[in-house]
């Protein structure tokens, strides 16, 4: 079977299940504070899970694109190294909420496996929580109950909290899991070991390896570390695909099945190096270089695949939280590839193709955006191909000096300022060291590793209390209808942040709109009859609005009405909507390339990023706003569909993000002829943004341009300033009616008196010159040429270059220059002066710039030394004839 077969298979099954199919939730996550990019299936189901959200229709299945590079799974070191984890990964997943535990999930999961793919029953194995006593928690000998129907006894093997108990967090749901294991190793690798499968369960053995956890959710552990009972139990279950394609297709690692081979192949062709198989690698044992090979290959053609998917979901490279972690696994695969593969130019970009062909069909992300992902893919290898250069530079330079000095290691705070900096690894660095004949003082390293973490902790640490319930039930939203709503307090807990205390209240019911889809979150505030608490921020968390407060009310079971900050909140929508209108209207100027790449939408300001591959030009920017004016002089109505299924808004042409999660029904949002899924909060009518002008247009990053735009008052109070700044230069010009024409004129005449004054000067050094030679006397055969000029110090260097033009002959020249009160002294020779007598002009106008309270320097012929006081000018002068010693 093709890999694409087996993912349609797996749907199959449990569509056959009663379960509804649904899409991949987006990889990259955007609006959960505690988590960056999905790595697992059940991200999505959070909610749910935590009892916030519907949790019909009760059976789902899917495929789920997951990253496993941060927090709590983070296998990126692994990666390449071994042959079964990746950065990115599909996760197949059936899921119950409150339907069918334990016994359905063991039964389903064999039967798919066992009938339905045929997977050989006797090399399977599975295993169960052996039970916590401290936690009062006993073995799972439910699930082993249901296990022993499918397996022998001696297949079912106990496992230990780190294993087979799993938990979302800190606190929340959690309960015990079981794995099914399996032993892939050939009929000669088994007579070989001498080991049962069920010995190396869990042993690290790359062909004894976990393909599918089933999680049995029946607990929830609060903030104390207690565990009560959930009130739904929930199945969750992922299994790795690319782990099961490669036991489907007999393959013994997962590079060498059709879901890897053709990035290899691609890899082989542009390196023109060779990629070994596991059968090859067992026919012929390969060297430690041609391994170094074949782990750079698979670094690369899976850190291809993370990077090109975030691009498409809309996350890339940058410098700080998920952009970040992407650009480290993108500078990863490029060290790998610079080091053992010999690419000393961009490569992974090449590789695109390749990838786009193989999996733009299941993933259409990739096929739209195909352009893009290159362009920043190859941006950014470029960029840290430079900055590897430099790395290596410096590294070079220290080598160098190690050797001067005989020494033999690199001390570790250069090492680590390598790694800070330049990305480098510890491992690259030794590498090169090595090479070289020099160590890495590691354990320094290690410390200044240690002490950056520490510092990041510090910086992060967050500290949630357990939710205070006081009600049960949901919040409702009612934001879209109202800007005050009378509510209740549902729960609220405490947060500790940098030392700073604020709490987190949900309502019964709330018209505040948290922050999401780049639009702040609503302030206002809580009435009571005897109170008013004030929300300074609203945000959104598991699909509910968390309103946030300086201080708890203190009757906590009031009745309270919600009131919005109307004011602003309007002036957001306003905004909001104008980014609507200016993405319908970058559409329509400059290409349907232009895709929404993010956005931020404030009461004050408005900023839109999106696809396009080079600057927009003036003419550009000023045709978007007239057509974005226009639509809000027409004054069009908003036309808004709550619960449209996603078929009749595809209909429509509603325009949706890629990496955007949606659900079935979706919130459509028309304005004229502008037509978006978006959840946000929108003006009542265009007309109501009043006026719109863009502010700035830049580069973001490769291929993604910003735009800062502003509307209404603001446009207003800007237009005022102008006004007044424009009557305030009017009014220098005696209010001249053609502005333009009296500037032009005023900078005409600038230049030309310039350009006199600049001949006057030149006749004025021309002069001194003259007389100056002329006044000149002999000492010893050396022209002396001396005297005191008002002059500028250019002119002054202008005049000692003439004179010594002017000059044949042995010459000191000593020029005294005095402009605007304030002394120069400027020393010309002939340069037998330097070579036949010695002299120096830089030395001697130090000395001689004592008189003048000053100081300077210069060339042994030529110097000049600036002061304070100009009556010492003439003083000085003797001092260097003096000097001279003629
Ligand atoms: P392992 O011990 O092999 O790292 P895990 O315990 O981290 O696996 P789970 O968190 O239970 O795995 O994830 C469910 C399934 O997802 C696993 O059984 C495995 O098939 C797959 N999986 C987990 N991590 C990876 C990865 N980095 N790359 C590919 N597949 C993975
Ligand atoms: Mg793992």
């Amino acid at each position: 079977m093709t890999a694409n077969e087996i993912r349609e298979s797996f749907k199959k099954f449990f569509e056959q299940k009663q379960h509804a199919i649904v899409p991949s939730a987006p990889m990259v996550i955007k609006d959960d504070p505690t988590l960056m990019f999905t790595n697992a299936g059940m991200n999505q189901w959070k909610d749910i899970i935590l009892g916030t959200r519907d949790p019909e229709p009760r059976r789902r299945a899917d495929t789920q694109k997951c990253l496993r590079v941060s927090g709590k799974h983070n296998d990126l070191e692994e990666v390449g190294h071994d042959t079964y984890h990746h950065t990115m990964f599909e996760m197949l997943g059936n899921w119950s909420f409150g339907d069918y535990f334990k016994e359905g999930a063991i039964d389903m999961a064999w039967e798919y496996l066992v009938d339905v793919l045929k997977l050989n029953p006797a090399d399977l194995y599975v295993t169960v929580f052996e039970g916590s006593p401290e936690e009062n928690i006993p073995r799972d000998d439910e699930a082993a109950k249901y296990w022993a129907k499918h397996v022998p006894e001696d297949h079912i093997i106990n496992g230990n909290k780190h294993d087979n108990f799993w938990e979302m967090g800190d606190t929340g749901p959690c309960g015990p899991c079981s794995e099914i294991h399996v032993d892939s190793r050939t009929p000669e690798q088994k007579a070989a070991s001498g080991k049962t499968g069920r010995e190396l369960v869990n042993q690290d053995d790359p062909q004894v390896i976990e393909i599918w956890n089933l999680v049995f959710m029946q607990f929830n552990r609060k903030a104390d570390g207690s565990l009560e009972k959930l009130s739904m139990n929930v199945i969750d279950t992922g299994m790795g695909f690319e782990r099961l394609v490669r036991m489907m297709q007999g393959k013994h690692s997962n590079y060498d099945t059709d879901v890897f081979q053709p990035i290899i192949k691609a890899e082989q062709d542009i390196t023109g190096l060779k990629y070994f198989t596991f059968e090859e690698e067992t026919e012929t044992p390969i060297s430690k270089d041609q391994d170094n090979i074949n782990v750079a290959m698979r670094v690369c053609a899976d850190h291809l695949r993370a990077v090109a998917f975030s691009i498409a979901d809309g996350q890339l490279p940058s410098n700080a939280k998920a952009g970040y972690v992407i650009r480290r696994i993108l500078r990863r695969a490029v060290r790998y590839a610079y080091t053992f593969l010999g690419q000393k130019d961009g490569f992974l970009y090449k590789l695109v193709p390749t990838l786009v062909h193989e999996m733009g069909d299941a993933f259409p992300e990739l096929k739209a955006q195909q352009q893009l992902i290159t362009k920043v893919i190859k941006e950014e290898e470029d960029s840290f191909l430079r900055t590897l250069d430099k790395g290596i530079g410096m590294l070079d330079k220290a080598m160098e000096e190690m050797k001067s000095k005989g020494d033999k290691e690199l001390n570790g705070e250069q090492a680590f300022r390598l790694f800070d900096t330049y990305g480098f690894p510890l491992d690259l660095t030794e590498l090169i060291c090595r090479e070289n004949g020099f160590t890495v003082n590691e354990e320094q390293f290690n410390v200044e590793m240690q002490k950056q973490k520490e510092r990041a902790r510090n910086a992060a640490a967050v500290e949630n209390s357990d939710w205070v319930e006081l009600k049960a039930g949901e919040q409702k939203f009612v934001g879209y209808d109202y800007s005050e709503y009378e509510c209740e307090i549902l729960r609220y807990r405490k947060v500790t942040q940098k030392k700073n205390e604020f709490y987190e209240i949900v309502l019964t019911a709330t018209p505040f709109y948290g922050e999401m889809g780049g639009q702040v979150g609503d302030q206002g505030v809580l009435v009571s009859e005897n109170e008013t608490i004030e929300v300074i921020d609203s945000k959104r968390e598991n699909g509910q609005t968390v309103h946030i407060v300086k201080q708890l009310p203190k009757d906590l079971t009031a009745a309270f009405m919600a009131c919005v900050d109307t004011d602003k909140r309007d002036a957001s929508a306003a905004n909001h909507t104008a980014t609507h209108l200016l993405d319908y209207a970058l559409k329509q100027v400059l290409g349907d390339h232009v895709e929404q790449k993010g956005s931020f939408v404030s009461p004050d300001t408005l900023r839109f990023d999106f696809s396009h591959f080079e600057k927009v030009s003036d003419e550009q920017l000023r045709e978007v706003e007239r057509m974005v004016n226009d639509m809000i002089r027409q004054d069009l109505p908003r036309d808004e569909h709550r619960d449209m299924p996603m078929e009749e808004a595809k209909k429509l042409g509603a325009i949706a993000l890629f990496g955007e999660k949606y659900g079935d029904k979706v919130r459509v949002m028309r304005f004229g002829p502008s037509c978006e899924l978006c959840g946000g909060i929108h003006a009542t009518s265009t007309g109501r943004i009043g006026f719109f002008k863009i502010l700035s247009e830049s580069s973001v990053a490769a291929g993604i341009r910003r735009i800062e735009a502003t509307t209404g008052k603001d446009c207003e109070e800007r237009l005022y300033q102008m006004e007044d700044i424009l009557k305030n230069i009017k009014s220098f010009f005696n209010n001249a009616k053609d502005l333009q024409g009296v500037i032009q004129k005023y900078i005409d005449e600038h230049d030309a008196m310039k350009k006199q004054i600049e001949g006057f000067q030149a006749q004025a050094v021309e002069r001194a010159a003259q007389r100056l030679v002329e006044k000149a006397r002999i000492m010893n055969g050396v022209k002396v040429v001396a005297g005191v000029v008002p002059m500028s110090p250019a002119g002054a260097k202008d005049l000692a270059f003439k004179i010594r033009a002017a000059v044949e002959g042995s010459l000191l020249c000593v020029i005294g220059s005095h402009d605007n009160n304030k002394p120069q002294l400027s020393i010309m020779m002939s340069d037998d002066m330097v070579s036949d007598h010695g002299l120096n002009a830089g030395q001697m106008v130090r000395e001689a710039a004592k008189l003048i309270q000053g100081g300077g320097g210069g060339q042994p012929h030529f110097a000049q030394a600036g002061g304070k006081n100009v009556d010492g000018l003439s003083a000085a002068i003797d001092k260097v004839v003096e000097l001279a010693n003629l």
